[in-house]
């Protein structure tokens, strides 16, 4: 069995800071732990230390830190099902999401022990210009020095792992503050990272709000480099408040997909289904814009109520249940108004529509307009939107019509709307044939226009955790 020390991580000490953050159960609303929340001295220290422990990370060789990666994935491994547990009750993630969500950190390490070992440069040809004969270039890449992570609620585990893995990969110290309602996945994977030899410093953790912890991390000059996974509010004033420094925004999307004519509709809806109401729909890049031709709308919404009508909504620590609760009542009482509210401006529910506690039963709504909150802005919750349309080109406009730019998708079996699709969509992926809340952990996976800056993936994360260093040498 896991444990754990409930506390702060600073300089490889777990210290206990200051007030108490309750950690609820998200379903049971019980409170099932304690931690300590960061005082600004403890903040100050936190980065005090990883700024000492920034040249040790920056001086350990390739191998030990890919060593030290690789270490980290086998006890995540080893304790997968206490960690499972832990994200299904701090998180209300269903089990068997929670497992799936430990294992693909476990592949975020072992990528990241892998791509420790392959960072480099390249020589550059100097004399391709006049000025440049009898001069040799080359440049490398070079750690940052001090990271500031910050990361959302909804994968407590595997997006702070793509912080953090790579930026240990890269040669770089960390101080993580992870988000206030699921904080201990943080504190067991500190407690991994510091038993697979990481160096006293070399990670730092620190909780409690984000509008003062996290604020002080972001305008501290010692840092070197923000990466931020969260809203588009919060990005926004980070980025207004980090002067200069690197900075890495994963923020929101309200993605759509297309289904042309010829599209599988069995495939479709199945896949739709999971990609809209699996954990509750708060994921970004969770199914929320559905755009059906109007030859296949009726057999196409047919089949998507049929498959979310299969879908067993109810406590996350069950391990049939597939929805469990959102992250809090407020939550769900602010995706309750909005469907209420797109149901008296003329949207039809075809499944679901009503709050139990802080569970929202996955809901399906039809005739929305493009103005509405559920088709507007961010849901983040467990409502899908079908929209009908006449012209493929159409549809992709329509899709493409948003602020955000994360992922879209498109099912089709014709290799010219493939093609049309990827130009007309601005987003960060476009995924053919598969719901736009595909990711494996490897690719490069980040967002356009408001929905960020940068990119993720652990080799694309490692460039934006480094800076390249020119040498000229006279010859
Ligand atoms: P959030 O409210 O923005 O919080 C994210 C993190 O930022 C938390 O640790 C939070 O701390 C902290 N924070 C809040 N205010 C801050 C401030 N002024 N300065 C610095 N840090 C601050 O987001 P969330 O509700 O946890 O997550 C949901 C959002 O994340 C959605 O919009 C979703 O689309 C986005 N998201 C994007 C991706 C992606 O890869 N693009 C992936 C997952 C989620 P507290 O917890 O203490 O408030």
């Amino acid at each position: 069995m896991l444990q754990m020390a409930e506390k702060l991580l600073v300089g490889g000490r777990w210290i206990d800071g200051g007030p108490p953050l309750e950690v609820r159960n998200k379903y049971t609303r019980d409170v099932f732990a304690t931690l300590p929340t960061a005082r600004p001295e403890d903040v100050d220290a936190a980065i005090a230390a990883a700024t000492d422990a920034a040249p040790v990370m920056a001086a350990m060789p390739a191998h030990r830190r890919s060593e030290i990666l690789a270490r980290t994935a086998a006890l995540l491994a080893e304790y997968r099902d206490d960690v499972a547990r832990t994200i299904a009750a701090e998180a209300g993630k269903a089990l068997k999401w929670a497992r799936l969500e430990t294992d693909r950190a476990v592949a975020t390490f072992t990528c990241a022990a892998e791509e420790a070992k392959r960072i480099h440069g390249e020589t550059v040809p100097l004399d391709a210009v006049p000025s440049g004969e009898g001069f040799f270039g080359f440049y490398i890449r070079r750690p940052v020095g001090v990271v500031a992570a910050i990361s959302p609620f909804n994968f407590p585990l595997n997006l702070v792992a793509h912080k953090v893995a790579p930026a240990i990969a890269a040669g770089n110290s960390i101080v993580l503050k992870p988000a206030s309602t699921t904080p201990l996945t943080a504190v067991a994977l500190c407690r991994f990272l510091t038993e697979a030899g990481l160096p006293p410093g070399g990670i730092n953790l620190v909780v409690g709000p984000g509008s003062t912890v996290g604020d002080q991390l972001v305008a501290d000059p010692r840092v070197a480099k923000i990466t931020f996974t969260g809203s588009p509010d919060v990005g926004r004033q980070i980025m207004t408040r980090a002067g200069i420094k690197k900075v890495t925004l994963e923020l929101g999307n309200t993605s759509p997909v297309v289904i042309a004519p010829d599209a599988d509709l069995d495939l479709v809806a199945k896949r739709c289904a999971f990609g809209a109401f699996y954990y509750s729909g708060q994921v970004c890049i969770s199914v929320q814009r559905i755009f059906t031709d109007r030859k296949v709308h009726e057999p196409f919404t047919e089949r998507f109520v049929a498959a979310t009508q299969n879908l067993v909504v109810g406590d996350p620590l069950d391990e049939r249940t597939d929805v469990g609760p959102m992250i809090d009542i407020r939550e769900a009482e602010r995706i309750e108004g909005w469907v209420d509210e797109a149901r008296q401006g003329g949207a039809q529910v075809l499944i679901g529509g009503q709050r139990n506690g802080p569970v929202y039963l996955p809901t399906v709504l039809t005739r929305v307009r493009p103005e509405m909150k559920v088709v507007a802005q961010e849901a983040f919750a467990p409502v899908a939107s079908v929209m009908e349309y006449d012209d493929f080109e159409e549809a992709l406009r329509a899709a493409d019509a948003t602020e955000y730019g994360l992922q879209a998708a498109v099912f089709t079996r014709d290799i010219g709307r493939v093609f049309q699709a990827i130009r007309r969509l601005n987003f960060g992926g476009v995924i053919i044939n598969e719901i736009p809340t595909f990711r494996v952990d490897h690719m490069p996976y980040g967002g356009n226009r408001q929905s960020g800056v940068g990119r993720e993936g652990v080799r694309y994360a490692i460039e934006e955790m480094t800076n390249i260093q020119m040498v000229v040498i006279r010859t």
